[in-house]
C-alpha cells in the first residue's frame, strides 16, 4: 500500500502548492470558518494548515491515512449528489508518503486533541494533546524520499507564487470563510470571512480594481451565475485574472472560458481577455470533476446551453453598463 501511495502521490501532489490545496480543500469540507495556511521557502521545508472545523474523532484519526478511507462517501449514490470538494480518500495519504506528517485534531466536545505522527506514511506515533477544536496538518520534509519531484520544482518564488494564487482564488470561492496565508512569518494574503465577494476581490485582486468591476448575476432554469467582471477598457494581456466557481470549487473550464470571451468579442472587437470572478450553481448531477485526480477540470452535462447562457449573460451585462 505505501507503493500505491507514492504513485498516488505522483498525481495527487505534484508539487506544494497541489498539498495546499488538498488540505484547505479539507479543511472547508469539515466546515472551517477561519484556515490559516503557513508557508516556509517553496514549502519543502514546512506547510501548516490550520482550521477550525469539526475535527476529526480520536478512532477515526489512523483511518484519515489510509488509501480511499475518505469519510465523505458511505454510498456509490453519493457520488451523484456529492458536495464535499475530497471524496478519494487519496489525499491524506499521499501526502503522508512523501513526507513528515503531523495531524493534530480536536472535535468539539472534546475536552483534548490527539496528534499522529507519520514519516514516509509510516506511523511514528499517536498521542494526547492540548489543542484547540480542530484540526491542523503540519507537512515537513516534502518529497524528501521522491527526488524527482524535488528535482522537478522552481525557485522559491515561483513555488510560492503558485501557492498564493491558489489561496487567492480559494478564496474567493469561499468568501464566508476567513483566509490567512503566512510567508514565513510575513502576512501575504488575509480575508475578512465576511462573506463579501466584492470585498474578496478586493483583497486579492486589489481594492482600485474591484471598485471599477461591473456585477453579474442571472439564474436561468437549473443555473444561477453571480460574480463581477471588469469593464470593456479593462481587458487583460493573459487569461490568469478569471477564476470559474463551480459550487465552491475553483475550476479551469476551457467551455465557459472561450463563453465568456465570446461575450466580450461581440461587443469588443479586440481580442484581449477580461477579468472576471464567477460563482456558477448547479445540481451536482450536472457536471463531473472526477476527470482529472487533481480535480480541476470540470466537465459539463450540457456543455453548449451552458456556455450559451453564459456569452448571453456576460453581453447583456456590459451592454447594460454602457448605458
Ligand atoms: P477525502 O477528502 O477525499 O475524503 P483525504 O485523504 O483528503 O480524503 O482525507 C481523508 C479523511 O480525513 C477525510 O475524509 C476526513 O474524514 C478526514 N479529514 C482530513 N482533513 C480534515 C480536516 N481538516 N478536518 C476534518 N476532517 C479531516
Ligand atoms: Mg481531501
Amino acid at each position: 500500500p505505501q507503493s500505491a501511495n507514492r504513485i498516488a502521490a505522483g498525481e495527487v501532489v505534484e508539487r506544494p502548492v497541489s498539498v495546499i490545496k488538498e488540505l484547505v480543500e479539507n479543511s472547508l469540507d469539515a466546515g472551517a470558518k477561519h484556515i490559516e495556511i503557513a508557508v516556509e521557502g517553496r514549502g519543502t521545508s514546512l506547510i501548516r494548515v490550520q482550521d477550525d472545523g469539526s475535527g476529526i474523532p480520536a478512532a477515526e484519526m489512523p483511518l484519515a491515512v489510509l488509501r480511499h478511507a475518505t469519510s465523505k462517501i458511505r454510498r456509490v449514490e453519493d457520488l451523484d449528489t456529492l458536495s464535499t470538494l475530497g471524496f478519494r480518500g487519496e489525499a491524506l495519504p499521499s501526502i503522508a508518503s512523501v513526507s513528515r506528517l503531523a495531524l493534530t485534531s480536536r472535535p468539539p466536545g472534546e475536552i483534548s486533541g490527539r496528534i499522529l505522527r507519520l514519516e514516509g506514511g509510516q506511523r511514528v506515533s499517536f498521542d494526547e494533546i492540548g489543542a484547540p477544536v480542530g484540526t491542523t496538518v503540519s507537512v515537513e520534509n516534502l518529497f524528501y524520499n521522491a527526488p524527482a519531484r524535488l528535482k522537478f520544482l522552481r525557485s522559491d518564488n515561483t513555488e510560492f507564487g503558485l501557492i498564493s494564487d491558489v489561496v487567492g482564488r480559494i478564496a474567493l470561492a469561499h468568501p464566508e470563510v476567513a483566509f490567512k496565508l503566512t510567508h514565513p512569518e510575513q502576512t501575504v494574503l488575509q480575508t475578512a470571512g465576511r462573506g463579501r465577494l466584492l470585498e474578496s476581490i478586493g483583497t486579492v485582486l486589489g481594492k482600485e480594481l474591484a471598485r471599477r468591476l461591473l456585477p453579474l448575476s442571472l439564474e436561468q432554469g437549473i443555473w444561477s451565475l453571480a460574480g463581477y467582471l471588469s469593464p470593456p477598457d479593462l481587458v487583460r494581456s493573459s487569461r490568469q485574472a478569471v477564476t470559474f466557481i463551480v459550487n465552491g470549487r475553483c475550476v479551469r473550464s476551457p467551455v465557459l472560458m472561450r463563453a465568456l470571451e465570446e461575450g466580450y468579442h461581440t461587443l469588443i472587437p479586440v481580442k484581449l481577455h477580461p477579468l472576471a470572478v464567477l460563482h456558477l450553481k448547479l445540481p451536482a448531477s450536472e457536471y463531473d470533476v472526477n476527470v482529472h485526480p487533481a480535480k480541476m477540470e470540470v466537465k459539463f452535462a450540457h456543455e453548449q446551453a451552458l456556455a450559451d447562457f453564459l456569452t448571453a449573460a456576460v453581453r447583456r451585462t456590459l451592454l447594460d453598463a454602457g448605458r
